[in-house]
Protein backbone atom coordinates (compact mmCIF):
# COMPACT_ATOMS: atom_id res chain seq x y z
CA UNK A 1 0.00 0.00 0.00
CA UNK A 2 1.09 3.18 -0.94
CA UNK A 3 -0.25 6.37 0.79
CA UNK A 4 1.17 9.66 0.88
CA UNK A 5 1.27 11.18 4.32
CA UNK A 6 1.96 14.80 4.82
CA UNK A 7 1.82 16.58 7.93
CA UNK A 8 1.30 20.61 8.49
CA UNK A 9 4.16 22.29 10.30
CA UNK A 10 1.93 24.85 11.83
CA UNK A 11 -0.54 22.58 13.45
CA UNK A 12 0.90 19.39 13.67
CA UNK A 13 -1.63 17.48 11.93
CA UNK A 14 -1.22 14.86 9.71
CA UNK A 15 -3.07 14.67 6.35
CA UNK A 16 -3.65 13.21 2.64
CA UNK A 17 -3.81 16.83 1.31
CA UNK A 18 -1.48 19.08 -0.19
CA UNK A 19 -2.99 21.85 1.79
CA UNK A 20 -3.80 21.94 5.32
CA UNK A 21 -7.35 21.79 6.04
CA UNK A 22 -6.96 23.87 9.33
CA UNK A 23 -5.25 26.38 8.17
CA UNK A 24 -4.38 26.72 4.70
CA UNK A 25 -0.45 26.47 4.44
CA UNK A 26 1.58 23.58 2.80
CA UNK A 27 2.10 20.38 4.13
CA UNK A 28 5.07 18.59 3.63
CA UNK A 29 5.92 15.09 3.06
CA UNK A 30 5.60 12.58 6.44
CA UNK A 31 7.44 9.57 6.86
CA UNK A 32 4.97 6.74 7.73
CA UNK A 33 5.73 6.12 11.10
CA UNK A 34 5.76 2.44 11.34
CA UNK A 35 7.28 1.55 7.66
CA UNK A 36 10.48 3.63 7.40
CA UNK A 37 12.31 4.38 4.17
CA UNK A 38 15.39 5.91 6.07
CA UNK A 39 17.81 4.03 4.32
CA UNK A 40 16.44 5.07 1.31
CA UNK A 41 16.15 8.77 2.04
CA UNK A 42 19.43 8.50 3.57
CA UNK A 43 21.12 7.34 0.35
CA UNK A 44 19.17 10.15 -1.62
CA UNK A 45 20.47 12.92 0.68
CA UNK A 46 24.22 11.29 0.83
CA UNK A 47 24.02 11.42 -2.94
CA UNK A 48 22.72 15.31 -3.18
CA UNK A 49 25.40 16.32 -0.58
CA UNK A 50 27.88 14.36 -2.70
CA UNK A 51 26.33 16.42 -5.72
CA UNK A 52 26.76 19.75 -3.90
CA UNK A 53 30.27 19.48 -3.12
CA UNK A 54 31.04 18.44 -6.39
CA UNK A 55 29.30 21.31 -7.87
CA UNK A 56 31.49 23.70 -5.41
CA UNK A 57 34.27 22.12 -6.86
CA UNK A 58 33.72 22.77 -9.77
CA UNK A 59 33.49 26.42 -9.05
ZN1 LIG B 1 -2.24 23.52 9.41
Amino acid sequence: MRTLIRKCNYCKIYTMDEICPKCGNKTVMAIPMRYSPADKFQKYRLRLIKDDENGKNNY
